[in-house]
């Protein structure tokens, strides 16, 4: 199948977000936290898949976690009327006032933010919902223990409703320091007779620490099947299914001998006479320009089972094309139909041949290439 057949457009490239499988890692979610509430995590545009797909697909989540008070809008804009919650809260006191009109819940990560709300005159009879976020041990946002105590004090007499939370630096790795253990502790203590929800775990803690979760999980990397380890495995052994499908084509097929260079540096030196297929994607589109030889790429067979076997890249990967080795592949021609990552080629095997993690990559989609939201 040619994906231009489809489009207006002829350069072959094309993102498919998969909502079905958005709705089958939700609900996985829900079997591993079963006594808790969700929100999906849906900064940075879903992680690149558009807040379009993440409100089609994750619509039966308790909740949208995210940073851009203008997403909050569009979500309201598009008629959710769920729980948002501003994962770090207000950038400016001028935001209060579209975050109250919103109905958005805060996160309060500084003694600026809570100065803010304490001058702020709540006129509506709506309780304000925060998330007072501690500082446990990761050392990025939210206040210390000894500040984390007198600012829920200070909230609770300003008539805000408050919630405890804090974030994990290490739920996917085990002997790194804070661990989720030394950060449970720090939260018990700084929390200690305090009587309110708790949003705790993230993707990570989620699948590795049960006895961590919290009222409120703010799964991100695993709505999108993607792991938090880099580890494909993860996802498999945990039932997830990738949600984003990034293909293209071969655009032309250069027959190279043997001892012949490919691309910007010459980095590879075929060791034999060969067939390279040049793809329509580059690092303009977001595939990383760091994949070494040898990053895996699905190529369709052209068969009528639909089936297909992994290429390899051989060569610079460069701003709008990469190369990869077709001797695998003796039927592939002009039109082939690749997948760069989804189903076939995990985006956490590329982003490991790239020296990077699979949010990054996902994040990084780039604005030019299209997207079908399925
Ligand atoms: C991004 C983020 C998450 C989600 O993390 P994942 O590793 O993607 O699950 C959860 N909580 C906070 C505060 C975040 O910023």
């Amino acid at each position: 199948m040619s994906l231009s057949a489809n489009r207006l457009i002829n350069r072959p490239i094309l993102a498919t977000i998969h909502t079905e499988a958005f709705h089958h890692n939700l609900n996985r979610i829900r079997d591993l936290a079963p006594e808790s509430k969700i929100w999906s995590v849906v900064k940075a545009k879903a992680y690149g898949h558009t807040l379009e797909a993440a409100l089609k697909g994750l619509g039966s989540t308790d909740g949208f976690a995210l940073l851009d008070i203008a997403d909050a809008e569009w979500l309201r804009g598009r008629g959710w009327q769920g729980r948002i919650l501003l994962l770090e809260g207000l950038f400016s006191s001028e935001e209060m006032k579209l975050a109250i009109t919103l109905k958005c819940d805060l996160v309060v990560h500084s003694e600026k933010q809570v100065q803010w709300l304490e001058s702020y005159q709540n006129h509506s009879n709506q309780p304000i919902n925060i998330f007072l976020k501690l500082n446990s041990g990761m050392n990025r946002l939210g206040l210390r223990s000894d500040e984390y105590r007198t600012a829920f004090h200070r909230l609770h007499a300003a008539g805000y409703h408050l919630h405890h939370m804090t974030h994990f630096a290490n739920a996917d790795q085990v002997e790194r320091s804070p661990s989720v253990g030394e950060q449970m502790e720090c939260f018990g203590l700084a929390t200690d007779g305090l009587d309110a929800p708790s949003s705790l775990a993230n993707s990570a803690a989620i699948l590795w620490h049960r006895n961590a979760l919290g009222d409120w999980v703010r799964p991100g990397i695993m709505l999108y099947g993607v792991s938090p380890t880099g580890v494909h495995a993860d996802i498999v052994r945990s039932e997830l299914q990738p949600v984003m499908q990034l293909r293209s084509e071969i655009i032309d097929i250069q027959d190279i001998r043997k001892g012949d260079h490919i691309g910007y540096g010459g980095r590879y030196q075929a060791p034999e006479d060969m067939r390279i297929g040049v793809i329509a994607c580059g690092y303009a589109d977001g595939y990383p320009r760091q994949a070494a030889d040898g990053t895996p790429v699905w190529v369709d067979a052209g068969d009528a089972r639909g089936d297909g076997m992994i290429c390899p890249i051989v060569g610079q990967v460069s701003m709008d094309m990469l190369t990869i080795d077709l001797r695998e592949a003796p039927n592939a021609k002009i039109g082939t139909t690749v997948e760069l990552w989804g189903n076939e080629v995990p985006v956490d095997d590329v982003a490991q041949m790239s020296g990077t993690i699979g949010y990054e990559l996902i994040c990084a989609l780039a604005t030019r290439v299209p997207v079908v939201i399925k």
